[in-house]
Order: structure tokens, then sequence, then C-alpha cells
């Protein structure tokens, strides 16, 4: 039967947080959990794909459709999101895929996931059960809002064949990857439950009023003091500020190297980093312009839309062209 899979967007931190670490200082604190995050973004998203590419290979007895990446708001400011959501007449089944390897512990009083390395040493995090059940308590909710009543069931799924489940509590909603093909021809054979106009239905309210993971700017999200980001065009083999040659170049005092003025990419990072808007000011002093007409010349890299007028003037990114 026909399984038709969302195309799963890159996450926005994926380009955006190693611009953040290059532009923060060599002995800066917040480096190392930046880094670990960026770790943990790249192998999730890439645990993600991998699933999507395994799943559009089954075969299955029911047709199937594959949400990704649904954030949605249940109260004002706050959201939640699920990272695969499976729709069918049978059942609507959440996963949250793990891309994590080495020993696993999932602890109960207090729920906790304990990752032990082959060294031993142990990383505790949020424990992914607990997480699962609030996606489905949340989308429960969500859906019932819109007076639909349905069962959710969810699974956390161990992508990495490296991940060994020592402990957990009986019956945990724990799969590996080759589990997934049994549990959703299992799940196949159960009585239609669901109308397809009502699942149809559930897909377009969810497409409708999903809303875009938006971290921006960044020093904002992680609490960083933009001031003591490093300024101008950063160098692209030893990382420092690029010294202004003229309108057409810079250089690198540190390792003598020439460069393009690469206007653009600056400025993105001002927006991901910074601020969403900027003035002409601003953007003299963190492109490291001589005047406004440079700053304006700068500007026309990126279609921005202005606001406002004469010294209160500001342009403001245009996000989703640019991501
Ligand atoms: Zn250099």
């Amino acid at each position: 039967m026909p399984i038709k899979i969302m195309p799963r967007k890159e996450p926005p931190l994926l380009k955006t947080l190693p611009r953040l670490i290059a532009r923060l200082p060599k002995d800066s604190p917040h480096i190392k959990k930046l880094e670990q995050r960026l770790y943990r973004v790249r192998a999730g998203y890439s645990g993600e794909l991998e699933i999507d590419q395994y799943i559009a290979t089954l075969e299955v007895p029911t047709s199937m459709t594959v949400l990704t990446d649904i954030q949605l708001s249940h109260s004002p400011g706050m959201t939640f999101q699920i990272d695969t959501l499976i729709l069918t007449e049978k059942f609507i089944l959440i996963i949250d895929v793990k891309n994590i390897t080495d020993k696993l512990r999932f602890k109960t009083n207090p729920n906790q996931l304990e990752q032990e390395s082959k060294t031993g040493e142990v990383r505790r995090m949020d424990c992914p059960l607990e997480q699962l059940h609030t996606h489905i308590h949340n989308l429960q909710n969500w859906l019932a809002k819109s007076k639909f009543q349905v069962d959710i069931i969810g699974r956390v799924l161990l992508s990495n064949p490296n991940a060994h489940v020592i402990e957990a509590p009986p019956n945990a909603p724990i799969i590996y990857k080759k589990g997934l093909p049994v549990l959703l021809r299992n799940q196949s054979r159960k009585p239609t439950i669901h109308n397809p106009k009502l699942i149809k239905r559930i897909e377009e309210l969810i497409r409708k009023n999903r809303i875009d993971y938006d971290p921006f700017p960044l020093c904002n999200y992680f609490s960083i003091d933009s001031d003591s980001l490093k300024r101008g065009q950063l160098c692209t083999k030893c990382g420092e500020t690029m010294q202004y040659v003229n309108h057409k170049q810079r250089r690198c005092i540190e390792c003598g190297i020439t460069a393009p003025n690469n206007y653009r990419e600056t400025l993105i990072d001002y927006f991901t980093l910074i601020n969403n808007s900027i003035s002409n000011r601003e953007c003299r002093d963190f492109l490291q312009l001589k005047n406004k007409d440079a700053a304006n010349y700068a500007m026309k890299s990126l279609p921005l839309n202005k606001t406002g007028n004469s010294v209160a003037t500001r342009y403001v990114w245009p996000k989703n062209f640019l991501l």
C-alpha cells in the first residue's frame, strides 16, 4: 500500500550553530556546550532521515501518511514538537527516533536515561519514554480541541545498531530499527478504526497549524552576550576577522590570504545570531564599513524589507527566503 512521506526539513541550527561557534572568542565558556548541542542536532537529524528512508522501502498492508517535524502550539507561546507521526486508518503512531549508542539504562524515580560509553563514562539525559508520553498527551489534547478524539500510540526507536538497552521498565515502548516493520505490520492487521476522511482532515489540520521552529536570534536563545562576538568578515582559513582592503576584497593579517567581500554571509550571521533587523549604523559597525553608502551597498546583497523612515530606518530579514 502507498506510503506518503513529507520531506524532512534540515534543522535550522545545523548551519547556524557553526557560525555562532566561529564568532565566539576561542576561550569562550559557551563553545563546549554549543559543540555538544551541534553534535546532537546532527546525529538526531541523520537518524531521522535514515528512518524516513527506511520507512519508504517497507511493504505495509495499509496506506500510511508520515508527517515529519511537526511543531504545534497548545497554548499561547507554548509549543510541542513531534519528530515523526504516522497516520493510518488502523492506528496513529508517534515515533521518537533516538540516534544514540552504547549501554542504555532507562531509570525510573526519577525518570532519566543513562548512557554509558565503552570507557565507562556515564551521561544522563531526559528520559525519552517520559518525553514520548508527553508528546502523545499533547497531541491527543491538541486534536481533542478540534473535536478529534483519537487514540495515539508511540514508540522510542533506537536507530543506531550500537545502542544496547541494559535496563528499562517492563513493557517500555522501545524498539530497535529492525523492529519497525514488525510493529507496522502487526498494527496494520488490526481492524480499521478511522475513516479515511477523518485521517485526511487530521493531516490537513496539522499541516495548516504547524509552525516553524524559530530559535533566532541565537544569542538570545542561548543567552550569549552579542557584544562578545567577532565582527566583520571571518577568514575562511583561521577564523579571525579580516581587514577591509577595498570594495572588492578583504585581507587576513594573521595568515595573509585575501578574499572577496562576502556581505551576504556576514549579514546572514548578523540576522541569525544578533537581531532580525539592522540599521545602517549597525551594518557599518558589524561589517566594518567606512560609510553609509558602503553599508547601503552591502545591504543590497539581500532582499531586505525596509521599515521606518530617516534615522529610524531598519532593514528586516525575510527569514523564509534565507533558510
Ligand atoms: Zn586568516
